[in-house]
C-alpha cells in the first residue's frame, strides 16, 4: 500500500478551538499527522510527497469563490483593525438547515468580517497565513493517493490533515477546509461508474453528504455517533437518504453513546454490504480513529481491536480503495486504531 503525506500539512498551526464556551488549544495538531506516520512506518510504509494538486480537482467540488476566499482571508482579516491571530468568525448569515445543499452563490457582502460568517462554519477553522497551503497540501495528498488507485493500485493511504470530511462545497466545518474524500471521489469517477464513500470517523460527514446528496453517482455511508446531542448536530440522521436523483444514495447509520465493538463492526458491515448493492465500483474511506473509547472527543466504546475486524470488512469489497485520513485525537489510540486497521486491510 503507498502512503502519501505533504510535510505542507504541518504548517496548519492555529492556537484557537471554540468549544462550550472557550476558545482552547486545538485538538486538531500537526502531533496528529506525526504520530500516524511513525505508526504506519512501523508496517514499512514510507510516505511519498504528493505533487501539488491541480487546482481543477479542488474546483470540482469546492467553487472558486470559496477557494478565493480561503486563499485571500488571512491577509484581509490581518488589516482589520486590532485583528486576532488568527481568522476567526464573528456574525452569520440566516441559514437555512433544513435541506440546502450544493453550493450557494457568492455573498453579497465585500467585507471579510461577512464573508467569514459566509464561508466559516464554526469556532474549530481558526486560519493561520499556512492554513490556505496545508488545505491545499491536504487536497494534494488525497488527489495522488487517489491517482495511483485509478492507475490500478489495489489501495491507497491518504494522510491528510487538515481532514475535510466537514467541509461543505463551499463552508469549512469542524477542522476541515476542503472535502478530500470527495476530491479523491470526483477523481476516480473518472475511470469508476459508480464510487461509494464510507465514513467510520465517530462524526457524520456531513459535508460529504451535501456535496453528493442529490447524486446517484456516488454513494454516501456513514456510522457515527447520534447527532441528536453531538457534532456536527444538524445532519446525520437516519431519515436522510439523499433527494431527486440520490434518493437512496445516503445511508447513515447513526449509534447511541456508549455503543461498543459490536454495534460499531456490525454498521460498517451494513456499510459494506449498502456499497455492494449499490454497484460501487471503487470505494473511498473517510477514515477517522475518533470513536476509540479513548478519544478526548468519543461518546461510544470502541476499542482498538474493532478496527482489524473492519478492515477485514472492507477489504472483503475487493475494490480499488483510497483510504482517506479524517480524524483522531488521541495519539495513543491513534498509533494503535490507524496501524491495526492497515495491517488488517493489507500493506502490499
Ligand atoms: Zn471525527
Amino acid at each position: 500500500m503507498r502512503l502519501f503525506f505533504s510535510a505542507d500539512q504541518l504548517l496548519h498551526r492555529p492556537t484557537q478551538y471554540g468549544v462550550h464556551g472557550r476558545l482552547v488549544r486545538p485538538l486538531e495538531n500537526p502531533d496528529r499527522a506525526e504520530t500516524l506516520i511513525g505508526s504506519l512506518a512501523r508496517l514499512g510504509l514510507s510516505a511519498e510527497a504528493p505533487p501539488a494538486v491541480d487546482r481543477g480537482a479542488v474546483l470540482k467540488v469546492h467553487p472558486g469563490h470559496y477557494v478565493d476566499f480561503l486563499e485571500t482571508a488571512y491577509d484581509r482579516f490581518q488589516a482589520l483593525p486590532n485583528a486576532g491571530p488568527e481568522v476567526l468568525p464573528n456574525a452569520h448569515p440566516y441559514f437555512s438547515g433544513a435541506s440546502v445543499f450544493g453550493a450557494r452563490p457568492a455573498p453579497k457582502t465585500q467585507g471579510i468580517l461577512g464573508q467569514c460568517g459566509w464561508y466559516i462554519g464554526d469556532l474549530s477553522c481558526a486560519m493561520t497565513a499556512q492554513t490556505f497551503k496545508a488545505a491545499l497540501a491536504s487536497a494534494s495528498t488525497a488527489a495522488a493517493a487517489t491517482e495511483a488507485v485509478r492507475g490500478g493500485a489495489r489501495a491507497a493511504f491518504a494522510l491528510c490533515r487538515p481532514p475535510g470530511h466537514h467541509a461543505y462545497p463551499d463552508r469549512a466545518n469542524g477542522f476541515c477546509f476542503f472535502n478530500n474524500a470527495a476530491i479523491a471521489a470526483e477523481i476516480l469517477r473518472q475511470r469508476f461508474a459508480r464510487v461509494a464513500i464510507l465514513d467510520f470517523d465517530t462524526h457524520h460527514g456531513d459535508g460529504t453528504q451535501a456535496i453528493f446528496y442529490a447524486r446517484d453517482d456516488v454513494f454516501f455511508g456513514s456510522v457515527h455517533t447520534d447527532p441528536t446531542a453531538y457534532y456536527p448536530h444538524f445532519f446525520g440522521y437516519g431519515d436522510e437518504r439523499g433527494t431527486g436523483a440520490g434518493e437512496g444514495c445516503n445511508l447513515n447509520l447513526p449509534l447511541a453513546p456508549g455503543s461498543g465493538d459490536g454495534a460499531y463492526v456490525a454498521a460498517v458491515r451494513r456499510l459494506a454490504e449498502a456499497a455492494d448493492d449499490f454497484g460501487a465500483e471503487a470505494i473511498v474511506l473517510s477514515a477517522g480513529w475518533d470513536a476509540h473509547r479513548d478519544d478526548p472527543l468519543s461518546k461510544l466504546d470502541v476499542s482498538t481491536a474493532a478496527y482489524p475486524k473492519i478492515a477485514e470488512i472492507l477489504k472483503s469489497l475487493a475494490r480499488p480503495t483510497v483510504i482517506v485520513q479524517e480524524g483522531g485525537y488521541s495519539l495513543a489510540a491513534v498509533a494503535e486504531a490507524a496501524p491495526a486497521f492497515v495491517e488488517s486491510f493489507g500493506v502490499d
